[in-house]
């Protein structure tokens, strides 16, 4: 849609296929149609049911609850992305809740940035971090000092648990600060995940302005938030969106590429491949000149995120909108009473792999139940609970990781996606900027 976007606002005619019943992909609403939408009023602007309602490729309408397929966070410095929703209509500070950086480990642990400037904010956290030893709040000053003299850049990646070592940070520090950050960011263990990867993140986030470091959470879903606005902005400058409408082959041509879809073929100029990498790999497969993209593309290894949404009675609340648990099956919990007026509906996120997902979802959501009553005393049961488990959620973030390029061997075939070449990990911001950077190739070529 980023892609689409940029290419539409520049004049050129695009059209976009997607295989679903609905835009967004891997950040997208999911309707509970037996489910009330129990929305605070005073949020009621910001969170849309049926967002503009009519058109044919607007999927919800009438009544039922959208909760997106899982709880997305975005950065200050996520700048693509955020530009991207204000330039479809979006606005930032009504569509999401912004917080200042901060981790609480609930009881164990909390660190919350002052309003210094960037990186002083940071550096003053640290140092004042609470659950934590003096020395290792020292050692966690004095890495992200060192950090900042080789600006963020390592001479060779190694995994982000071999550069912890490297600096000195001890266990305590690390399962309390850095493995969250890095599971958070990455989605991978510090144990497989690749250090420049996780430094281009810190870099971005925590060396330049405070703005950067921010943490904006959606208040409405998230086909709602971006996907479906881009839809519209690209439908008003004569674009096309069709939904259920899945890519089944792509033919290079002499002056462009025929694309076969459910709803028959047609030739464009150029095909922008956006699809989840296994789609990709399926689709470029039989064209021989795109090989090496091919293997590096299966040659991807994937990590899990599960989501599991809880419906408690209307009073029941956490302490913050966001907290984290340590050393609990719930990494991250959300209040959604506190985030988008939908009181009672608390999510509980698990990221990257684990020992989770050896259990039936019936029995995780009873892990988590018991996590809250233990850790809130949230003696009630809730109303109903739902586990949604996205086991390709992102790709997982391996040190040296050879991603394949946006420009293919066939210069009218270009690759968009989290999974493309980048400096982020699987984000809504690589992904976006995946696309952004296709515009500019196809652009480059007319
Ligand atoms: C549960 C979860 C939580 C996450 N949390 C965060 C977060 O907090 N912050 C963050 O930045 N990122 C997060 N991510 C990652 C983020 O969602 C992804 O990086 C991003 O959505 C990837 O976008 P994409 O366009 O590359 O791919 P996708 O979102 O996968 O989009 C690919 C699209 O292609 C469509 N498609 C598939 N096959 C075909 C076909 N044959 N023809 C046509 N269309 C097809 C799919 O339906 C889909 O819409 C999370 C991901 C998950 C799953």
């Amino acid at each position: 849609m980023a892609a689409a976007v940029a290419l539409a606002e520049r004049g050129i005619p695009v059209s976009v296929f997607e295989s679903a019943r609905q835009l967004g992909g891997r950040a997208r609403g999911v309707v509970f149609p037996n489910q009330v939408a129990r929305v605070d009023e005073s949020h009621s602007p910001s969170f849309q049911l049926s967002p503009g309602g009519g058109k044919s490729n607007r999927p919800f309408q009438g009544d039922g609850l959208i909760l997106d397929n899982g709880q997305h966070l975005l950065l200050g410095c996520y700048r693509q992305t955020l530009r991207l929703i204000e330039q479809v209509g979006g606005n930032i500070e009504q569509d999401f809740l912004r917080l200042p950086l901060q981790l609480d480990l609930h009881g164990v642990f909390s660190f919350k940035a002052p309003r210094l400037p960037a990186p002083l904010h940071l550096l003053a956290a640290l140092l004042n971090a609470q659950g934590l030893p003096f020395g290792a709040r020292l050692a966690a000053v004095r890495f992200m000092l060192a950090l900042r003299r080789m600006s963020f850049r390592l001479t060779k990646d190694m995994t982000v648990a071999d550069l912890l070592a490297q600096h000195g940070q001890h266990a305590e520090l690390t399962q309390k600060l850095w493995e969250p950050l890095c599971i958070a960011a990455l989605n991978t263990p510090i144990q497989k995940a690749s250090a420049q990867v996780l430094l281009n993140v810190l870099r971005d986030a925590l060396n330049r302005s405070r703005a950067d470091s921010d943490m904006l959470l959606p208040r409405m879903n998230f086909t709602a938030l971006l996907p479906q606005r881009a839809a519209d902005y690209v439908e008003r400058r004569g674009g096309k969106v069709c939904i259920s409408c899945g890519v089944e082959a792509l033919r290079p041509l002499e002056n462009g590429i025929e694309l076969a879809s459910t709803q028959g073929t047609e030739q464009f100029s150029h095909v922008i491949c956006a699809t989840p990498p296994n789609v990709a790999a399926r689709l470029l497969r039989p064209l021989a000149e795109l090989d090496s993209a091919v293997a590096q593309i299966e040659a991807l290894q994937h990590q899990p995120i599960y989501t599991v949404y809880l419906r408690y009675p209307a009073h029941v609340t956490l302490p913050h909108p966001m907290i984290g648990l340590h050393r609990r099956f719930s990494q991250w919990l959300f209040d959604k009473g506190q985030i988008a007026g939908q009181h009672g509906l608390l999510v509980a996120v698990i990221s990257a792999e684990g020992i989770h997902q050896e259990l039936p979802h019936e029995q995780l959501a009873q892990k988590v139940i018991a996590e809250l009553r233990e850790e809130f005393g949230i003696t009630e049961s809730p109303q109903w609970f739902k586990v949604i488990a996205e086991k390709r959620a992102t790709f997982c973030c391996a040190p040296n990781l050879q991603r394949p390029m946006q420009q293919t061997a066939l210069p009218r075939l270009l690759l968009a996606g989290d999974y493309t070449a980048g400096d982020y990990p699987a984000t809504l911001e690589g992904a976006v900027a995946s696309g952004l950077r296709c515009a500019d190739l196809i652009s480059a070529q007319r």
